[in-house]
């Protein structure tokens, strides 16, 4: 129900949310609701009255009507789902009711403090019988923004899930355990009628069709609604905001949004084009647009949300869509597209709720291909190579999935688990990809009448993913039963590849024979096209090749020779490794940093610039080769093939220097370990490391989740020569060799407003015929952050380390990070986190066998959203090299305190300015109180 899409370059995170109350949209209303509304502006909250006819439709007698009351999920700030969307509430939520009648007497109820209350019937409710129930009720709207709660800001109220909604009612009976989670998924098509009280300067839209207006004393009116066939109902209420309308056909539309008076009006236009485009476009491509009014609202809740014939759009996502921007578009066009599939046709949301995410994505996706570079051109935006790239990466960001995580069944029948085990991903991508792969085997116009029939058929039912493929059947006359196998219901991904390429030379002149070997695993049951280019250029094609169970032979003939050949070229099959694909093998040659390719090896090239005090600056020229596997190119640490070569020169010491690195990871291991080879010389001095990964239990990336957490044991071995000491301010060089296996246990975890990281350590070097140290080292790393209210936070740090034995230098504690002013690459300021954080001791190199430091932060947010955060710190560091552990004094402690910056993105990348203003111990002839800096940033990818 939720759409996450993140830019990782302009920090701000967008979320679609579509909450799909999904339904039996039979010929007639379930349920009627009769609303009676009076909004507070003063305590912001809507008290009504609701009069509920419900009518048993099911064939089982019932005694009890469960309501759903979903403001009360964020009743308590300590609830789970209160802290899993921390930053969309200011204060809780609550919908308290005050009586329950039936038939004019009191009814008893319970469960009204929670998501779901019980109304006992004073006598049973036979089939088809029905009963009227009286509800007085109060909705606290909290500040915020939320999608599954009422809720308001700038003066714009959102009303969502606000009222006691009858819960759904199953062939067996009620659920009770299946109404504890947030915003029912299910409704029934239901009647409407409301009446909204408001201050005269309010305006309202929603899903409701405004009947009539009613002036009332005392500066207020009276709105009245009604609605048909509906299965939730929202509103918008604001006061600074205007209203406009829009005919379209048989559709009025009415949009809300904040009056800035300058070009409002021209902006206005172009929201009202670009809706009627894709509402037109879908009329034409789908059936003609059902619903009679639909309602368009620029909100503060992100991304997008939709329920029947009302949409709320993030205010820059509305401003997005007069500007014809991509990702504004894309969100409307799916949001829209809801009012097909999820409104118009039903999934059942529990289980196959990729029939509405993945058919939203997919009707999207098909109008952007076709109508946005028109769209663009007609409103004078160019499409620039600016755009292409945005776009690209836009596009690249949505496909950039886990491979685990999208390699979810979208769809298993008599599934145990729960649905919510379903990644997002699975559900609007792998489900959006799916059908354009069904696209592909039928082509576009036999595509489209299998749509058209699914939507004529199974409109106003509750549909099934066996429904669709049966559709689908009969419709195109083809066979999916093992296109079903393999992307319905299976988990792997198949990978096509080119095994082998024969060529035959000599036949007769002018006559060249090409084989091409090529197979998938597992069977994508999907036609194959294969492309030829030979020596001048031309290309030849073979398509609709059904690839058997063996390895299949291609032949091409062509009077020049074949240069170049390419497998399934338009990319039409979502497969794992598409480098595979080609022969030869791509490489692209990039100067810095590019998007990545998922068909090609990409070597970039860049300078770089290594400072050390030893030769002030290091300049070189560095090659980096990446390989991205899968179509998840951000996250590389299980899949990404990697090296680099660099060479540099030292500009004081005049030495040259190289380091070498490759890593890799071995997919078809258990575990997938990942190896890394590395070598280095600098200054002369060598250095080389061997080091392998394995990453065990549950790992989520808290880019893509909703950050719950994961657990990491990376264990390995290094082998390397110890460096100089020269390095840390000390007159004596040290040499040696060191060999070390190590163990690293990481566990992090986000409950919303409380935060905590463990990080356990173990080195154990070990002395051998050819190495020289003998020790072992241990560290625990404890961090804890938490929310006093919206923006301040605290955060508490402890570190401890303690080691023995033959401790080379480099492997001690050190006060701040390691080498922090030392021997710096770039890529050595990473380094900072993890050893003790004594932020007013940076330039010292103060090192030991033993270190305790503790950090203390108030932490006040001055910018971000729930991915990204601006901290404005305030902190105070105390820590303590002993060199016996049992015998501090006080004496000992080092202290200093200061201000600091920090940029902090998606618990992945971190960039921090600290001024240590105070400091204990400083320098000799320095004063305690002095200007000082220190720069750090680490990398988590
Ligand atoms: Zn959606």
């Amino acid at each position: 129900m939720r759409n996450f899409k993140i830019y990782l370059f302009s920090i701000l995170s967008l979320i679609t949310i579509l909450v799909i109350p999904f339904t039996i949209h039979a010929a007639e209303n379930k349920i009627i609701y009769n609303l009676d509304l009076t909004f507070n502006k003063e305590v912001h909250s809507i008290k009504g009255t609701e009069i509920v006819k419900y009518t048993n439709h099911s064939l089982l007698p019932i005694d009890t009507i469960y309501f759903h009351l979903n403001p009360n999920a964020f009743r308590n700030t300590k609830s789970k789902l209160y802290q899993r969307y921390e930053n969309l509430l200011d204060e809780p939520a609550y919908l308290n009711i005050h009586s329950v009648k039936i038939n004019g007497e009191n009814a008893d109820f319970h469960g009204d403090k929670t998501v779901s209350m019980a109304v006992i019937l004073p006598k049973t409710l036979y089939p088809s019988d029905s009963i009227t129930i009286y509800t007085e009720f109060t909705t606290k709207i909290p500040r915020g923004k939320h999608f599954f709660c009422p809720s308001y800001s700038k003066g714009a109220y959102q009303l969502i899930f606000f009222y006691p909604k009858v819960e759904h009612f199953y062939n067996c009976g009620w659920k009770p355990e299946l109404y504890k989670t947030v915003a029912d998924p299910f409704g029934v098509p239901s009647s409407y009628k409301v009446s909204l009280t408001l201050p005269n300067e309010f305006k309202a839209v929603g899903s409701l069709i405004l009947n009539s207006t009613t002036q009332l004393p005392n500066n207020f009116v009276q709105l009245n609604y009604s609605g048909q066939y509906l299965q939730e109902i929202g509103f918008s209420i604001s006061s600074n905001y205007k209203i406009s309308h829009l005919k379209l056909n048989n559709t009025t539309i009415t949009l809300l949004t904040k009056d800035n008076k300058h070009n409002y009006k021209i902006q206005e236009q172009n929201v009202k084009e670009v809706v009627s485009d894709i509402i037109n476009y879908y009329s034409d491509y789908f059936l003609p647009f059902q619903s009679s009014h639909l309602s368009i609202v620029s909100g503060n809740i992100p991304g997008g949300f939709a329920t029947a014939n009302f949409i709320i759009l993030n205010s820059k996502i509305y401003r997005g869509i007069k500007n014809i921007d991509y990702q504004s578009i894309q969100v409307l066009s799916h949001e829209i597209a809801h009012q097909y599939f999820g409104f118009l046709v039903n999934a059942n949301e529990s289980y196959e709720t990729w029939l509405n995410e993945g058919f939203a994505n997919y009707a999207a996706s098909k109008y952007l291909t076709n109508r946005y570079p028109l769209l663009r051109e007609k409103h004078n935006y160019p499409v620039t190579n600016f755009t292409k790239q945005t776009n690209k990466l836009f596009n690249l960001l949505f496909l950039s999935m886990e491979q685990e995580q999208i390699g979810q069944p979208v769809y298993t029948p008599n599934r145990t688990t729960d649905f919510s085990i379903l990644s997002d991903q699975t559900k609007y991508f792998k489900g959006q990809k799916v059908l354009e792969m069904m696209e592909y085997i039928l082509g576009d116009s036999l595509f489209k009448s299998v749509i058209n029939e699914y939507i004529k058929r199974q409109k106003f039912h509750i549909t099934t993913t066996e429904d669709f493929f049966r559709i689908a059947e009969e419709v195109s006359s083809h066979d999916f039963s093992g296109f079903y196998k393999t992307w319905v219901e299976s988990s792997s991904i198949p990978d096509l590849k080119i095994l082998k390429v024969k060529k035959m030379k000599d036949i007769a002149p002018d006559q060249h024979i090409t084989e091409i070997v090529i197979t998938d695993e597992p069977k994508c049951h999907l036609p194959v096209e294969i492309n030829a280019i030979d020596e001048i250029g031309d290309t030849l094609t073979k398509s609709g090749i059904w690839l058997s169970d063996k390895p299949d032979t291609i032949s091409f003939h062509s009077s020049t020779s074949i240069k170049k050949i390419s497998l399934d070229p338009r990319k039409k099959i979502w497969e794992f490794n598409r480098r595979n694909n080609h022969y030869p093998q791509k490489i692209l040659f990039k100067f810095l940093i590019d998007a990545p390719r998922i068909d090609a090896y990409q070597i970039f090239y860049y300078p770089t610039f290594d400072f050390n005090r030893t030769d002030i600056t290091r300049i070189g020229l560095k090659l980096r080769g990446r390989y991205w596997i899968n179509m998840r190119p951000f996250f590389p640490a299980q899949s990404l093939d990697e090296w680099y070569a660099s060479i540099n020169y030292g500009i004081k010491t005049k030495t040259l220097g190289y380091d070498f690195s490759y890593s890799t990871s071995l997919l078809s291991m258990l575990f997938k370990p990942r190896v890394s080879l590395r070598a280095r010389n600098y200054f002369g001095l060598f250095e080389s490391k061997i080091s392998s990964e394995i990453y065990i239990g549950e790992i989520k990336y808290p880019i893509i989740h909703q950050m719950q957490g994961y657990k990491k044991l990376i264990f390995g071995a290094q082998y390397e020569n110890v460096r100089t000491s020269k390095f840390l301010n000390e007159s004596n060089w040290q040499k040696g060799k060191l060999f070390y296996p190590f163990l690293d246990f990481i566990n992090f975890h986000n409950w919303g407003s409380y935060r905590h990281t463990l990080r356990i350590k173990a080195n154990f070097g070990i002395k051998s015929l050819y190495t020289d140290y003998a020790y072992q080292k241990y560290s625990i790393d404890g961090q804890l952050k938490f929310r006093i209210s919206k923006r301040p936070w605290i955060y508490q740090r402890l570190f401890f380390g303690k080691s023995s034995g033959n401790v080379p230098a480099q492997q001690n504690f050190y006060f701040f990070g390691k080498n922090i002013f030392e021997n710096l690459t770039f890529e050595s300021y990473r380094l900072v986190k993890g050893a003790g954080d004594m932020r007013g001791y940076g330039g010292r190199s103060l090192k030991g066998k033993n270190i305790i430091t503790t950090n203390t932060e108030i932490r006040w947010n001055l910018a971000g959203t729930g991915e990204a955060t601006f901290d404005f710190i305030l902190f105070y560091d105390t820590g303590v090299i002993p060199s016996n552990l049992t015998k501090i004094t006080w004496n000992q402690l080092k202290h200093d305190a200061g201000i600091g910056l920090e940029f902090n993105a998606f618990e992945a990348i971190m960039i921090g300015m600290h001024f240590p203003i105070w400091v204990s111990h400083p320098e000799e002839g320095k004063n305690p109180i002095a200007f000082r800096w220190v720069f750090s940033s680490w990398l988590n990818l």
